[in-house]
């Protein structure tokens, strides 16, 4: 896009929440600016966003539209090169490396495609992993870690190693692993990436069904349609732009449903 329709495009900027909604993320001016190579990418332009608790929100984009970037400032894994951005009221950028962990650590669930389960320890060490760092005594580590093995349908699998579990099992260790020090926020990035048709919709259904039984706000940055039915709201980002925020009550009545052209509009 030339530089001087760039500037014209007005950024979204989100209405006032609606009744009853509390805004748990809000994220306001954000730039993000890479330098690689002598060249810079602005794969985040002037970002707001408000995302309420208890909600499903699915950020939809292309690929190199600037999804994992924007999921990296609201997960607290990397500082925007501008902007603001916080949770529950605490703004992320000035917080200092150590308490950032902890924050992201008690707050913040994470989901990736990949899984990242550590190979050499069972699906309970690795659920138990967040709530050793944060101090919790052995014995209720245990307890908590053989609940959310439970609540993700993997009582049955608490001692078998990542090895032993199929692609979704995993992901399923890997959610109950971001379940596990009750976090206000799971973020998952591209989760379904890695699975086949079924599997994955039998991990959005888990997610949605977390977010409404533990009331836990589910932030899932995907290209994945099947998606857009779990979530609440649909951010649709490109060029690391938001380029439109919907209600999927919207989605449901748009003639012919949702397709690649609304990546284009
Ligand atoms: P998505 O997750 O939507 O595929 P990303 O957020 O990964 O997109 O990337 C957005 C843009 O920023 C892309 O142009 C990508 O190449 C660039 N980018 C992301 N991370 C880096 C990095 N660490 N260094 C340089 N460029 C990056
Ligand atoms: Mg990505």
């Amino acid at each position: 896009m030339p530089e001087e329709a760039k500037k014209e495009k007005k950024p979204y900027m989100p209405p006032p929440p609606p009744e009853g909604k509390e805004v748990l993320v809000s994220v306001r001016g954000v730039d993000k600016i890479f330098t690689k190579g002598g060249e810079t990418v602005y794969a985040l332009n002037d970002i707001n966003l408000d995302i309420y608790r208890g909600e499903y929100v699915s950020i939809m984009g292309p690929s190199g539209s600037g999804k994992s970037t924007l999921f990296n400032m609201v997960g607290a894994l990397d500082r925007p090169s501008k902007g603001e951005v916080s949770v529950g009221g605490v703004s992320l950028p000035s917080l200092a490396s150590s308490n950032l962990s902890y924050f992201r650590c008690k707050h913040i669930g994470y989901v990736f495609q990949s899984y990242n389960l550590i190979p050499w320890l069972t699906a309970m060490g690795n659920v138990m992993l967040p709530l050793t760092f944060l101090g919790t005594p052995e014995e209720e580590a245990k307890a908590r870690a053989k609940h959310v093995l439970e609540l993700v349908g993997l009582g049955h699998r608490l001692d078998h190693t990542p090895g032993e579990c199929s692609g979704g099992q995993q992901q399923r260790i890997a959610v109950a692993r971001a379940l596990a020090n009750d976090p206000s926020i799971i973020l998952a990035d591209e989760p379904t990436a890695n699975l086949d048709q079924k599997t994955g919709q039998e991990i959005i259904q888990l997610m949605k069904d977390l977010c409404v039984s533990e009331g836990v706000t589910v932030i899932t940055a995907t290209h994945d349609f099947k998606m857009l039915k779990a979530s609440d709201r649909i951010v649709w980002i490109k060029g690391g732009n938001v380029s439109k925020v919907e209600d999927v009550s919207n989605l449901d009545i748009r003639v012919g449903g949702v397709s690649e052209s609304d990546y284009n509009e």
